[in-house]
């Protein structure tokens, strides 16, 4: 089991105040043109939620939002009627569950053999030992966590395709906290898409933000990123032509133990324990918003060096990356987007 360090004093001060500073990191900047934009503002999956459409016919904008709810209700791990709660505690059963339930747990299992180790969608018993998602922090002993990585293993999830079920082994449990808001943003697009929406701005609580179609004024979608290491400055905008930008920070989510550390709700699969490999914060451009939601979160936890590389072997997204250090590091193709600041 590995150790992670602990956090010094300095760096501790200067994580509480930027973590209470800082509610969000991305904010869409104002879209402006002639085309009225019609918008609709919701809570669902723990976030405050905003649309934006332009040329949006009757009820587009509600039936995308009803969708993010409803897949909110069925993703959830902590609500007892969702479809997950049940699947995680069928009790080593197979379960016939709900098309959307099936296509995100066959896409992130898929997405869990490409990121190597770093990404599990079956890290619940783990997560809910650290009391994140029942918000009881607590830091547990190591052997506790070595029992609990026995139940960890998405290789072990069966699915079938064709009967449409899913198979846990007994005493594993999903928590699809990774990717279901990058899941939600890529239906409410295509709920919108099909209606005959021209361009929309779906952001799901500003770590999951999607942008599709041609803004009335012509102009680039831009993003403003906010610098996790500069309180409320922003560290500069992205411009970019469509696609979904998802951000994983160990801001989010947090606590500071009795020992002083601060312990946050990213998990390294292969210790347990938070993931402390540099990275503060990760910001990725992809096509899709599922693949940058779980992408986020695993550069997240392989961290500067391990980020790198499998941008290197992959280059299908472009990423920005806030180290432990105060140091930012982009991908080549971030360079051209992301203007800094000042
Ligand atoms: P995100 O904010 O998208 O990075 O997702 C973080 C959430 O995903 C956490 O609150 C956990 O519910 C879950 N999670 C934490 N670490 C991992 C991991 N390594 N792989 C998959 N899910 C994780
Ligand atoms: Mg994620």
């Amino acid at each position: 089991m590995k150790h992670f360090p602990a956090i010094e004093y300095r760096h501790r001060r200067l994580l509480a105040r930027l973590l209470a500073a800082m509610l969000v990191l991305l904010m869409p900047i104002g879209i402006s043109g002639c085309e009225k934009a019609d918008e609709r503002e919701f809570f669902a999956m723990d976030a405050y939620m905003r649309i934006r459409v332009f040329g949006a016919p009757e009820g587009a904008l509600d039936e995308a939002a009803d969708e993010i709810e409803a897949l909110s209700a069925l993703l959830s791990a902590t609500d007892e009627k969702s479809e997950i709660y049940a699947l995680n505690h069928a009790e080593g059963k197979a379960m016939t569950v709900s098309p959307d339930a099936f296509d995100i747990i066959e896409r992130g299992l898929e997405l869990s053999r490409e990121l190597g180790g770093c990404f599990e969608l079956s890290l619940r018993p783990v997560s809910r030992a650290w009391g994140f998602t029942e918000d009881e922090n607590r830091v547990p002993p190591e052997s506790e966590l070595r029992e609990l990585l026995k139940l960890v293993g998405d290789e072990r999830i069966v699915t079938d395709r064709a009967a449409r079920t899913v198979a846990l082994p007994a005493g594993f449990e999903l928590d699809l906290g990774a990717l279901a808001k990058g899941y939600a943003a890529d239906r409410a697009k295509e709920r919108l898409s099909d209606a005959g929406v021209s361009a929309a701005l779906i952001d799901l609580g500003s770590s999951t933000i999607l942008a599709f179609g041609k803004k009335p004024d012509g102009s680039k979608w831009k993003i403003a990123v906010r610098d996790p290491m500069g309180g409320d400055t922003p560290a500069g905008t992205i411009e970019f032509d469509g696609g979904a930008i998802s951000t994983s920070g160990g801001w989010e989510r947090y606590f500071e133990g009795p020992d002083g550390q601060v312990y946050w709700h990213i998990i390294d699969p292969r210790t347990g324990a938070p993931a402390r490999t540099g990275a503060y914060s990760v910001t990725v451009l992809t096509d899709d918003a599922l693949y940058g939601d779980a992408l986020s979160t695993a550069l997240f936890v392989m961290g500067p060096d391990g980020a790198k590389e499998y941008y290197e072997a992959h280059g299908d997204f472009e990423y920005l990356m806030f180290s432990e250090d105060g140091g930012m590091l982009m991908s080549p193709g971030m360079k051209g987007l992301f203007t800094p600041a000042g």
